[in-house]
């Protein structure tokens, strides 16, 4: 296949077909690197030598009624995960100031453990530190508080909420794999919520877990069709005491970057990340996931996991010539 031909069909406005990712994400490790610099190409078409970064703080740990397979935060799992309550809406806003002052991140997400937040309690405290982030930052507002209803969003929104995460997790086909206690339909649904009510969606899936590469490009479709702003890729770091610690197995470097290389070719105008699992999935070739497309990562840490410091992912960014956006997203 001709990367770059392909490439250049796309800036022409075509849609990849998905025979056409399919023979993308299949690439063979010796031709890997001829598919990484047509989306490199692709990511400085659409993305300039810009690359955003995000900053979240888990609000609140543990306790999930949901049995994510993958998440240390399920209550359905003996893990480690620090369990307790909603913070503070002056810490959460503290938090939000530091990773601006300190990590040049321009997006802060405010990160709920739980199948959704629901108290009215709750709401408030989320929207407070929603209203003391815009008042205190120049970041932009996101929330990831699992499944939400038009009323809950549009009042998040009043206090000040610019974007929801909401992740799809993984195809629909593979869905029923990672979990059981809600459904694929009901992700989409809270997708459609936000956008319903003029909120942007930053929305992708964790990788991984047992899917196939065919359902790692219909989970792309299903995210081009649904027409997210940007998507976080994130690949299983396991957590001991998850199912899907226990069938883990190693994924190569080169797997995850024909992985982000793909979702740039489907959806190449998207702001497109590696979040989780990047230090332990990419190792020494962390610095290729812009190469391979990536225009937008996570500095500090996950939600129940560590990062790389801030000042190394600074570094090496600056050392392949890239820019840290300033504006917000
Ligand atoms: S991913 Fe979210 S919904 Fe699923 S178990 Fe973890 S905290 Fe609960």
């Amino acid at each position: 296949m001709d990367h770059q031909s392909l490439a250049n069909r796309l800036i022409g406005g075509e849609k990849l077909a998905i025979a056409e990712a399919l023979e993308l994400i299949s690439t063979p490790d010796e031709q890997t690197f001829e598919l990484l610099a047509a989306a490199n190409h692709l990511r400085r078409r659409f993305k300039g030598n810009k690359v955003r970064l995000c900053s979240i703080v888990n609000a609140k740990s543990g306790h999930c009624s949901e049995n994510c397979s993958f998440c240390a935060q399920s209550g359905h799992y003996q893990t480690n995960a620090e369990v307790y309550p909603l913070l503070p809406a002056e810490e959460i806003a503290a938090t939000a100031k530091k990773a601006e002052e300190e990590q040049q991140a321009t997006c802060f997400s405010i990160v709920t453990s739980g199948r959704g937040v629901n108290t009215e309690k709750d709401i408030a405290e989320i929207s407070g530190a929603l209203k003391m982030i815009n008042d205190t930052t120049k970041m932009n507002r996101c929330a990831s508080l699992g499944i939400l209803d038009r009323p809950t969003i549009r009042q998040l929104k009043a206090a000040g909420l610019k974007k929801l995460h909401h992740n799809l997790e993984a195809a629909e086909s593979f869905f029923s794999n990672v979990c059981t206690t809600h459904t694929f339909a009901e992700r989409v649904e809270t997708i459609k919520n936000a956008k319903a009510e003029g909120v942007a969606v930053c929305a992708g899936g964790i990788f991984n877990l047992g899917e196939s590469l065919k359902q790692r490009v219909e989970l792309a479709m299903a995210l081009r069709e649904l027409d997210v702003d940007s998507v976080p890729i994130n690949i299983l770091n396991p957590v001991a005491g998850t199912p899907a610690a226990a069938k883990h197995r190693l994924i190569s470097p080169l797997e995850v970057l024909r992985l982000i290389a793909t979702y740039r070719f489907i959806m190449p105008t998207k702001d497109i990340g590696l979040f989780g699992g990047r230090e332990q999935s990419l190792g020494q070739l962390q610095p290729l996931m812009f190469i391979a497309g990536a225009n937008v990562t996570l500095v500090g840490n996950y939600l129940t996991t560590s990062g790389q410091s801030a000042e190394q992912d600074l570094a090496m960014i600056k050392a392949l010539g890239l820019e840290i956006e300033k504006t917000t997203c």
